[in-house]
């Protein structure tokens, strides 16, 4: 059975390949690996070579902690990613005041088709990996290739008996397959979202009516293609943003991930200068107008399911060609909670408690993709599911689509609509809910402040860095302290860290120079985790993300200090004094409950 599931061209094939793959050792330059000992020191090394199995290392300094068979945590940096393996001295020598060494990985995640059941829903799915499969074949077979690490494609599959199946895929693959069996149904839904019910077209492809408007504007197939192609791999994806960029020998396309960008593919010139003009036919933009930039927006709907997206694109003239970026909204709105954002327990009640009010007022803060909207959105669908609310919006752009509540886009091309003036005539229409989508000017500052004191609830967003900042920020902006503090009741400042795949985390202890770093030496020793790599998390070692909160109520004490214009440095001392976590805090919290790593807290650390 087992043989069944690794064979493909014959298990010999496969096995040779494995050992090959196994033995090749690659000479690497610029990686560095830290080395952390069960008691939690850590010792910085060179890596000279890598294989699949192991490392070979060089300590500069040497090192007495080090002996054959030592085990030990390898966090390994090769400057583009991180990743670490549970390890085992095999060699050493010494060389001067060098040592040098061999180690060996021991099997990490213990994930194996042998002896694990996919969870079919819970992986990523790489769609250009999806995509060498037609979707017929694909859904009859009831296969799904997912991912592809080190030269081997992943596939899941509803029957690992059917051997004649996998071979023709693997053909068809051209590549040596992992087969994990997967529970029947559960790849069925997957199969349908990734593939739609045209079982016989062999990607999801857009209404015919699209199709026949193609016509009339002439766009090359291929380019309609690859334009499709694009917007449903990003759509499975679960890309925030679409970039294709022009450079000199045709153009790059990379997707927005988790907040870091990937590459999806290289395409040449001619293919790019005809996607350029699909991308702005379908956003309905010029195609004539190539030196200046536009803005556009469009709906896509994917046939075979009922999942649509909207997408904001805009183009902007480069030397060598249009960049286009595109947005992809409210792909990620389904089924959020407070919870599930990474709020804790106490942060869920002190934002619940604010959502019963009538009036006042409560603000997000954090930079540009700190995921403040997604809180937002989660808190309004919240209140419309639990109160009876005329819920307003006025938002650049409408990110996601919240049914029941009343939403206006500013229109950024002319001074019409803009968050100002919608915010006035949005009050003459006896809202309960008012959200401003970004507080940017004294004047919307005002109406907001002075909207949350007469009967209105007003949720908005600031750029600050900190809760406290966001009041005084507002202070800065020119409205009176007094109003403040009547006004403002919650104060979230938020950042998003990458989420530890939980599936193949690794854990190690803290070791003392990191406690010192984070200024909390207590945690010396420690148990935290690493990423390492699976294939839930496409051999990352994260999935996702989690947020980050410091969530600020004001209370009679603080609404007093704040109407005596008190400092951000008196607010910042208020805030020990009552014991409320700031973002470091409940980054290292975090990173202590395994949701994430030190590098990740590290960042926070160091913007501090
Ligand atoms: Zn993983």
């Amino acid at each position: 059975m087992s043989e069944a599931r690794f064979s493909l061209a014959g298990s010999n094939s496969q096995s040779s390949q494995d050992n090959k793959r196994d033995n090749e050792r690659t000479v690497v330059a610029g990686w560095d690996a830290t080395l952390f000992t069960e008691a939690g020191i850590s010792v910085h090394s060179n890596v000279e070579n890598s294989s699949i199995n192991g490392l070979g290392l060089v300590i500069p300094g040497g090192s007495d902690l080090l002996d054959e068979n030592t085990q030990l945590t390898v966090s390994i940096n090769t400057g583009h990613r991180q990743f670490t393996r549970k390890a085992v001295v095999r060699w050493l020598v010494e060389r001067g005041s060098e040592i040098r060494l061999g180690v060996q990985y021991l099997n990490h995640a213990g994930l194996l088709p042998e002896t694990h059941q996919l969870d079919v829903a819970a992986i990523r799915i790489d769609p250009a990996i999806a995509m060498k499969l037609s979707a017929g074949i694909a859904v009859r077979r009831k296969i799904l290739p997912f991912l592809q690490i080190n030269g081997l494609t992943h596939v899941a599959c509803a029957d690992i008996k059917n051997v004649t199946v996998l071979n023709s895929v693997g053909r068809m693959l051209k590549s040596p397959m992992c087969i994990w069996p997967v529970d029947a149904k559960a790849l069925d839904r997957v199969l349908k979202e990734v593939y739609g019910n045209a079982a016989s077209q062999p990607i999801a492809l857009p209404g015919s009516k699209q199709a026949a408007r193609d016509k009339q504007s002439g766009a090359g197939n291929q380019a309609i293609d690859l334009a499709e192609d694009l917007l449903y791999a990003a759509f499975i994806r679960q890309a925030s943003d679409i970039h294709v960029d022009a450079h000199a020998k045709g153009a790059g396309i990379r997707f927005r991930v988790d907040g870091e960008l990937e590459t999806f593919a290289e395409i040449k010139t001619d293919i790019y200068v005809e996607l350029a003009s699909r991308l702005k036919v379908i956003s309905a933009l010029d195609i004539a107008e190539k030196r200046a930039p536009q803005d556009g927006r469009f709906t896509y709907k994917f046939a075979g399911s009922n999942q649509q997206v909207d997408i904001r694109a805009a183009t902007i003239p480069t030397k060598y060609g249009e960049r286009i970026t595109m947005r992809l909204l409210g792909v990620q709105s389904d089924s959020l909670t407070l919870a599930k954002l990474g709020f804790v327990e106490h942060h869920q009640h002190m934002i619940e408690q604010f959502l019963k009010r009538i009036q006042g007022m409560m603000l997000l803060t954090g930079p540009t993709g700190s995921g403040k909207t997604t809180t937002l959105y989660v808190a309004m669908t919240k209140l419309l599911r639990e109160r009876s609310v005329n819920i307003m919006t006025v938002e650049d752009p409408i990110e996601y689509e919240i049914p029941g509540a009343a939403q206006c886009e500013i229109d950024s091309n002319s001074d019409k609509v803009t968050f100002n003036s919608a915010l006035r005539s949005i009050l003459r229409h006896d809202p309960d809910v008012v959200m401003v989508g970004e507080i940017r000017d004294k004047q919307t500052a005002e109406i907001a402040i002075k909207a949350a004191l007469t009967g209105h609830m007003v949720l908005s967003t600031l750029h600050t860095n900190s809760a406290v900042a966001t009041i005084t920020r507002l202070i800065d902006m020119g409205v009176a302290p007094y109003l403040v503090a009547a006004a403002l009741r919650v104060v979230i400042a938020q950042r998003l860290l990458k989420r530890l795949c939980s599936y193949c985390r690794i854990s190690r202890p803290l070791s003392r120079l990191e406690a010192m770093t984070l200024e909390r030496v207590d945690l010396e020793g420690a148990l935290i985790y690493e990423p390492s790599g699976c294939v839930y998390c496409a051999n990352k070692g994260y999935k996702g993300r989690i947020g980050l909160y410091e969530v600020l109520e004001l209370r009679t004490e603080w609404a007093r200090v704040v109407a005596e214009g008190g400092s951000e440095s008196e607010l910042i001392a208020m805030m020990k004094a009552a014991g409320i976590n700031n973002l470091l805090e409940d980054a290292v919290d975090k990173m202590l409950a395994g949701d994430t790593s030190y590098a990740e807290v590290l960042q926070i650390a160091s913007s501090w």
